[in-house]
């Protein structure tokens, strides 16, 4: 019995649960991993391949010196990553990027977990929560009913999310603040943070016009298959309330009530778009109401012809996509286990984190905890300044619980580096010192564990 209290149960196969299992089994721990394809599908999978990439076969940029992509891609080799190490026996050639054969990759990853001593896996689909031992639950964006209605009986119906409404995120210091400003609408709130919260740009009629020329005009991509478009009943995409009508937007989310331009006082704006504050830092703000199916190169466009917006850096673009995930802020603890059931940890695309990389780094967090937890080591806090530190500090406590979106890794996670120049032009030696700064303390941090 002693024995088995000892193993640690990983639900989910994917990227994040093949990595915590990995983790978790070169530090000496029993690891059952359950997974449910081949036998229960789903609408994205094709295989029954541990770690199937759904969709792109890219982990996006390996440059580790100024992309936070590539930065997360160091952190992971450095702890002996399964993802990162059988992705590099599988790469293709796409430049700057670290692409595989998605096939071999999964073939590989999957042939590794089945030969390693310690770890077994169990083709079987989890239904309910479990209720003693040590777990992790990676079952990613498309969780099976069964087991996301137990998740939602535990955590609250409004605490699990079925669907991600992404409105676009942008770097503060890309904003050109000699047309934006910050002001709540009718300076509401008590204290002069709450009067200055949201950042306001603002349209005359011609160029509302345009915009929603533009918008109606966009491309757009096409729901996947299987998925069904229940977001309507909450949150439309921009395009569509434009294709219900030019003014809906005047109306709603860009409505320019309440706001007096500082810089134009006697002008009053046709319309407004608004942008709030995402992180606690306040290095970057969402574009309020915008969440859109928008392609990504047409979202660009779109929205660089908002006035003050033209030179913008986008930490993140939009999306609408069937996308189980919790509500971390709330829910999470900062060793991402779940508050009110601490014996189950949470990994993964699951977790409010978003991509394949940012998936399987949290993945190799969670089982790097729950291994010391089962050893009954104590591990240090992991630092901010490293990229899995500065994705698990959001997700667990920097995001806003209000809004909560899954987020990707950018620097706009990352806490200033002290002393160097802001904008586009200190861009270069800032990532550096991003980058230098967090291998330092990622590589402190794995060595207490080994
Ligand atoms: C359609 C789609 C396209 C995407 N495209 C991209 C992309 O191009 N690039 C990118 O970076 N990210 C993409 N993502 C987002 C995300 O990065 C991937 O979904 C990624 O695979 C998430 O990793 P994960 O380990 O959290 O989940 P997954 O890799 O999905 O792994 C979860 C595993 O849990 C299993 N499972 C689910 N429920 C149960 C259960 N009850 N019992 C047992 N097993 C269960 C599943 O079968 C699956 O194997 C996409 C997501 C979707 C849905």
């Amino acid at each position: 019995m002693r024995g088995m209290e000892k193993t640690l149960h990983i639900i989910g196969g994917g990227l994040a649960g093949s990595e915590a299992a990995w983790q978790a089994a070169n530090l000496g721990i029993s690891v059952v991993i359950h997974e449910m394809r081949p036998k229960v599908e789903t609408f994205a999978h094709k295989s029954g391949d541990l770690a199937e990439m759904v969709c792109s076969n890219s982990f996006r940029s390996d440059d580790h010196e100024q992309n936070a992509v590539g930065l997360l891609h160091w952190e992971m080799r450095q702890a002996g990553g399964l993802i990162m190490e059988t992705a590099g026996e599988h790469r293709l050639p796409a430049g700057g990027a670290l692409a595989v054969d998605r096939e071999s990759f999964a073939a590989g990853v999957t042939k590794k977990i089945l030969e390693h001593p310690l770890i077994t896996v169990d083709y079987e689909e989890i239904t309910e929560l479990p209720s003693s031992g040590h777990w992790i639950i990676a079952t990613g964006p498309l969780t099976s009913s069964a087991l996301g209605e137990a998740i939602a009986a535990e955590t609250g119906q409004n605490a699990l999310a079925f669907f991600d409404a992404i409105a676009p995120i942008i770097y503060a210091d890309s904003i050109d603040m000699s047309k934006a400003w910050m002001q709540s609408r009718y300076d509401k709130g008590d204290t002069e943070e709450e009067r200055t919260a949201y950042l306001n740009c603002p349209m005359d009629k011609a160029q509302y016009d345009q915009f929603i020329d533009a918008l109606l005009e966009a491309e757009k991509t096409e729901f996947h298959e299987g998925e069904t478009a229940k977001y309507f009943d909450g949150c439309l995409p921009i395009e569509v309330m434009a294709e219900r009508g030019r003014e809906t937007l005047r109306h709603g989310p860009m409505k320019p009530v309440g706001l007096t331009n500082p810089h134009q006082p006697d002008v009053k704006a046709h319309a407004v778009v608004q942008l709030r504050r995402d992180n606690a830092l306040g290095t970057l703000f969402n574009i309020v109401g915008f969440q859109t199916k928008m392609k990504y190169g047409a979202q660009a466009t779109v929205f660089k012809s908002i006035p003050g917006l033209e030179g913008a850096n986008f930490a993140r673009l939009g999306g609408i996509h069937r996308n189980t995930f919790l509500n971390s802020p709330t829910l999470l603890d900062g060793q991402m286990r779940l508050k009110s059931q601490p014996h189950i940890r949470f990994a993964g695309q699951i977790t409010g984190v978003e991509g394949y990389v940012e998936s399987a780094a949290m993945g190799l967090l969670a089982g790097r905890l729950a291994a010391a937890e089962i050893k009954g080591e104590v591990m240090p806090d992991l630092p901010q300044d490293t990229a899995t530190g500065a994705l698990v500090h959001h997700i667990t406590g920097g995001a806003d619980a209000k809004t909560f979106q899954p987020m990707n890794i950018n620097f706009g996670l990352f806490r200033p580096v002290e002393g160097l120049k802001g904008g586009r032009r200190g861009r270069t030696d800032r990532y550096k010192a991003y980058t230098d700064r967090a291998k330092n303390a990622w590589s402190e941090w794995l060595s207490v564990q080994g």
